[in-house]
């Protein structure tokens, strides 16, 4: 019998390459929900291909009466209701950005199988999830491919035997050239290695994407920050690595392709049985490199925010997003987006909310808190030029 896959973002990057697996395992899986936030007409193609029982979308569409045996949810509640749909074998939440918690707890609460690539909601919440997935004795098994490459690792080398764990970062365009004044949007967006939406393009050219990753690889596997380290691997083959108490590394290598990750996770803990033949090593070198903290201040910034906890990290992504989103309408330019992070946390810090504890009830008011700051900021700075 097909697994039943539910699958949260089904329009989206995460969500495509997901249908792809599915497509190609059709004996293995069977699409039995999606949703999708706002390409309406992508969505009505997937129902035509996939038939899904239930779809959920911002609204009920027009066309749902085209569809009678669809049940089609809407909104928020209609998201949290797909997550822990009863018939479900296993949920894969691709959603993007915070709007990817309220399914992620209602999918452990449901004790669904639970695939997340969904990193907003680990770093904001990390705490929070950790504590219901033990309640209820849940995992999550991690899609982004660094976190899916030590996942793997770690089901063979428990932590104990662990030193620490690499997770491995393109470098992006400016590990070899730095940005200048006349850098532009189109140069930010051009990935040496994968191929993602413009949001977390931008975030691997500052290499906060990485430093979101350090926090998800912190919450996720329950290491401290010091035994999580990055490294600069221009190539993006080897996605991850544990570094085991005789120094030992073991490393997962495999094509920059996001079907990879996404197969090993569903398949899980079987094996995907086929893949892509043509990927070979012979020929192909790999390089690991230090991280140039001073290049990348957002790193940095990342791990200090980590480790601050409670509601900084989450602090950190609406700060990144709200600005990151300026750059890309071509309000600032990209060398403004360190300078203004940076001084959105010291100002975030001297905030009541910032001292509030991480609770489901502190995470709505610090999150309007951090974009209210960066909307400031990003007014100061316009007055500034
Ligand atoms: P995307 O922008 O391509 O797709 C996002 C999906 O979420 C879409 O289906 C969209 O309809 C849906 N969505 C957006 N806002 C929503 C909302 N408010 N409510 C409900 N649904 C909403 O993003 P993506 O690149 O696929 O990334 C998805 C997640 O996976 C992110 O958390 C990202 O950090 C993570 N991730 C992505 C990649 C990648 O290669 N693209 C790799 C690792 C991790
Ligand atoms: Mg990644």
């Amino acid at each position: 019998m097909p697994k039943k896959v539910v699958l949260l973002g089904a329009t989206g990057s995460i969500g495509s390459s997901t249908l792809d697996v599915i497509r190609r395992f059709p004996e293995e899986f069977v699409l039995i929900g999606l949703s999708g936030h706002s390409q309406t007409e992508k969505i009505k193609n997937l129902v035509d291909e996939f038939s899904p029982p239930v779809v959920c979308l911002p609204e009920v569409p027009s066309w749902a009466h085209e569809y009678p045996r669809t049940t089609f949810l809407s909104g928020e509640r209609g998201l949290s209701q797909l997550a822990s749909l009863p018939d479900a074998d296993m949920v894969v939440i691709g959603v993007a950005g915070l709007a990817g918690l309220l399914p992620t707890i209602e999918a452990i609460k449901a004790k669904k199988h639970l695939l997340s690539a969904n990193k907003e909601a680990i770093v904001a919440a990390g705490p929070l999830i950790n504590h219901l997935l033990d309640e209820n004795t849940q995992q999550i098994i991690p899609l982004d491919s660094e976190h899916n490459a030590i996942f793997t690792l770690i089901c063979r080398f428990p932590t104990p035997h662990i030193k620490k764990i690499i997770l491995t970062a393109s470098g992006g365009p400016f590990f070899r050239r730095a940005p200048t004044a006349q850098t532009t949007v189109q140069e930010v967006l051009t990935h040496p290695t994968w191929s993602m939406g413009s949001y977390i393009t931008v975030n691997s050219a500052t290499m906060l994407n990485k430093g979101f990753e350090v926090i998800e690889a912190h919450y996720l596997f329950r290491l401290p920050f010091e035994q999580i380290e990055v490294l600069i691997h221009p190539q993006s083959i080897v996605h991850g690595m544990v570094e085991l108490t005789d120094n030992t590394h073991i490393m997962v290598a495999s094509p920059s392709d996001m079907r990879y990750p996404i197969a090993m996770a569903m398949f899980y803990p079987s094996l995907p049985p086929s893949g892509d033949s043509s990927f070979t090593l012979p020929g192909k070198s790999l390089e690991f490199h230090p991280v140039p903290h001073e290049r990348f201040p957002l790193l940095s910034l990342a791990y200090e925010t980590g480790r601050l906890g409670g509601l900084f990290p989450l602090a950190l992504n609406a700060l990144n997003e709200e600005i990151v989103s300026a750059f890309l309408k071509g309000k600032i330019h990209f060398l403004d987006i360190e300078r203004l992070i940076i001084t959105g946390i010291e100002r975030f810090a001297s905030t009541e909310e910032s001292r509030l504890p991480l609770s489901f009830e502190s995470l709505a008011p610090a999150e309007a808190k951090a974009r209210g700051i960066a909307f400031e900021l990003l007014g100061e700075h316009s007055h500034d030029v």
